[in-house]
């Protein structure tokens, strides 16, 4: 049964336009325009079959009935202010961002009904970007975090709790501020030690020798996330700057240590830290069959 008459999809990369694939092949939704800045991008979105008109204008998600905001966190205000402007008063808004404090903030900033407004992270991805990247079963079985507020109506938060189970997800409710703490410590602060290793390695060049020729494994796992979109990771670090902070504390605290151990010669306190992270790493593992980092 059509869940959604018509779903607009404001950034039609990976996120929202695997949003957009899979409500299509669960057969829930009408019609579907996409809205973006790359008009490149969002003819191949429609030669794929993912929207079925697109738009550079904000305007079009006039007739919607759900609009998806899946846009790099730093254009969330220009977004919300035209969604102000031009979404039908009893449109359901929800989002994809990763960081849902800053959401929730830009909605009650230029919504005059926040409550129409679902704030929602699916905790799934991939470091690729754009609809050609965009996948079907992106979220099955992945988690979705839904955070509303006192003002959100409740009714709107099931019904999009109903599309996310729909293709798959599994959802799950928490506050905004708890939620960005854990994903600045389990998936921000991870992003900013790859591509920071990433330069530091690189700075190590002397033109004779490329150190990235001498990596195994081991550092392509690591790094494989410094190769996400900069611009989304900008926005996120700008805009979870709080909990970020606090997170880069804490690891360089740990490096610190390490350190500490190191220039002391003090084997048992690295075998004391190496020990108990692998325990604690080996018993995640062991409860969750592995996880994933997304933004
Ligand atoms: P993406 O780069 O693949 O897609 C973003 C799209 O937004 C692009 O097509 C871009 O042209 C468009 N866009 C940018 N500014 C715009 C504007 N002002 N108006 C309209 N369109 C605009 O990025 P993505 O990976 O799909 O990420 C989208 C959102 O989802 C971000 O907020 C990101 O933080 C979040 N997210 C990403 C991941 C991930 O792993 N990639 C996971 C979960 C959530």
């Amino acid at each position: 049964m059509i869940a959604v008459d018509h779903l607009a999809v404001v950034g039609v990369g990976l996120i929202g336009g695997s949003f957009a694939k899979a409500l299509r092949a669960a057969g829930k939704v009408g019609r579907i325009t996409g809205i973006g800045r790359s008009e490149a991008n969002l003819l191949e979105a429609k030669r794929l079959g993912i929207i079925d008109h697109y738009a550079m204008d904000l305007v079009a998600v006039a007739g919607a009935d759900l609009i998806m905001v899946a846009v790099p966190m730093g254009a969330y205000g220009q977004v919300f202010s035209a969604l102000e402007l031009h979404a039908r008063a009893d449109a359901i808004i929800t989002d994809a961002g990763s960081t849902k404090q800053h959401a929730i903030r830009m909605a009650e900033q230029f919504l005059t009904a926040p409550g129409r407004f679902v704030p929602a992270h699916p905790i799934a991805g991939a470091e690729h970007s754009g609809a050609a990247a965009a996948s079907v079963d992106l979220f099955v079985d992945r988690l979705v975090v839904i955070t509303p507020t006192p003002k959100s109506e409740s009714q709107l938060v099931g019904r999009v709790t109903d599309l996310w189970q729909t293709i798959g997800a599994n959802v799950v409710e928490m506050d905004a501020k708890q939620h960005d703490q854990f994903l600045a410590a389990v998936s921000h602060l991870p992003h900013l030690a790859a591509f920071a290793l990433v330069n530091a390695v690189a700075a190590q060049g002397d033109g004779a020798h490329d150190p990235f020729g001498f990596a195994a494994g081991g550092f392509r796992d690591f790094t494989r996330i410094a190769s996400s979109s900069p611009v989304m990771w900008r926005d996120i670090a700008l805009t979870n700057r709080e909990a970020l902070l606090a997170s880069i504390d804490a690891m360089a605290g740990q490096l610190a240590q390490l350190r500490g151990a190191i220039a002391q010669g003090d084997g048992a306190l690295l075998l004391e830290h190496f020990t108990k992270a692998k325990a604690a790493r080996d018993g995640w593992l062991a409860r969750s069959e592995g996880g994933m980092i997304g933004g």
